[in-house]
């Protein structure tokens, strides 16, 4: 009823003296929020929707404008308020979006909601909608992400039930044309106003604008026509992929409503970290310790990698921090993993903590050869010396 109705201003929440772009901006995070194609099978937010496409149809509109702040809902009401219908008495909105500014909006949300690409945005929201995208996760230790695996996760997958067949109504029964707007999902309602024969076009009090009345509900689904099941799924994860880059798998998201195709089901990656390995784009690091002596003198040394242990020879005289590079022992791309990055292998040079006796004799030995000069021994800093 018309005193039930909500204030437009209020519903987009802006102020009275509210601009054109403070009405546009608060209309879009609005339509974002409750847009059909976002809440599939939500009558609530249909309802949220309708509404605030209303207010915002008028008053971006001046001229509604002005008649709204000037007489209220009264200007377009024919005393029988209700959702989203048609303003017939002041001509241009006769119903439906598509005006050039309401495109514009809708390609923004619906760029947001989908990433682009979507075509039936002027199809309203009686026409068939893709179902929304669901989003999920799955772990990953670091091997599995550079090699890829299969997964097996289970999700909650909603589906048209099976016993009613998605139209809400107990078997062997179906639904019923609503005899209060005899299908047609809306009424109209006319009356004399100071300012001529207003008419007003609102949804169906009894059917909710369906048009059609469920009398006996399906008992499977109490009469929404979905199921949610939990769902087993396999997704084949690719060598490469990243924490926080996602797998798609299409068609497993919500159903789509009237007739529209299922949303996709993305399944974003969390990576464990690695004891030793740390990743950078398609780059592995590590840090090796390597002995005061093969520094020195040089030597094969075995240095872990994703594929095991390679073999490295260390040049002779490698100084701490000394970088080293083993081509192609990377993460693969996970466009193409025939292409690999690289491991870098920080080798860092150890002094040995502990010594026996003969190893520090050795050391003093080899001090003296360096240095020409005899070391007595007798501080300790000294004993910190070399070769295990
Ligand atoms: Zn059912
Ligand atoms: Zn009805």
């Amino acid at each position: 009823m018309a005193e039930t109705k909500r204030d437009y201003y209020e519903v987009l929440g802006v102020p009275r003296d509210a601009d054109d772009a403070a009405l546009k901006k608060a209309y879009r995070v609005l339509a974002k929020k409750y847009h059909p194609d976002a809440n599939p099978g939500n009558a609530e937010a249909e309802q949220k929707f309708k509404e605030a496409s209303e207010a915002y149809a008028v008053l971006s509109d001046p001229e509604k404008r002005k008649q709204y702040d000037q007489f209220g809902h009264a200007a377009f009401d024919g005393g029988a308020g209700g959702g989203y219908g048609g303003f017939g008495g002041f001509g241009g909105f006769g119903g439906g979006f598509d005006s050039a500014d309401m495109g514009d909006i809708f390609g923004d949300i619906f760029g947001d909601l989908f990433g682009g690409g979507r075509s039936s945005r002027s199809s309203g929201y009686n026409g068939p909608m893709r179902g929304a995208n669901v989003q999920t996760s799955v772990r990953l230790t670091f091997e599995e992400a550079v090699f890829g695996c299969e997964k097996e996760i289970e999700i909650n997958y909603k589906e048209e039930c099976s016993s009613c067949h998605g139209s809400g109504a107990r078997a062997g029964t179906s639904k019923e044309t609503c005899s209060k707007c005899n299908g047609k999902g809306k009424i109209v309602y006319t009356r004399q106003t100071p300012l001529g024969t207003m008419q007003n076009v609102t949804t169906c009090p009894d059917c909710g604008g369906a048009g059609q009345i469920i009398r006996e509900k399906c008992p499977d689904c109490r009469g929404t026509g979905y199921i949610t099941r939990r769902k087993k799924l396999k997704v084949t994860i690719p060598a490469g992929i990243d924490d926080g880059q996602s797998v798609r798998s299409v068609g497993a998201g919500e159903p789509g409503v009237n007739g529209g195709e299922r949303g996709d089901l993305l399944v974003q990656a969390v990576v464990s970290k690695h004891p030793i390995f740390i990743r950078r784009d398609m780059d592995i690091y590590s840090t090796v310790p390597l002995s005061f002596a093969r520094a020195a003198l040089g030597g094969p040394i075995l240095i872990k990698t994703v594929d095991g242990q390679v073999e490295y020879e260390v040049k002779p005289g490698t100084q701490t921090d000394t970088r080293v590079r083993l081509k192609g022992k990377g993460v693969p791309s996970v466009r193409n993993k025939n292409i690999r990055g690289d491991h870098y292998v920080t080798l860092v040079v150890q002094v040995p903590e502990r010594m026996n006796e003969e190893q520090r004799q050795a050391l003093r030995r080899f001090d003296e050869l360096m240095t020409g000069k005899i070391d007595d021994g007798g501080d300790g800093k000294r004993k910190k010396g070399l070769f295990k």
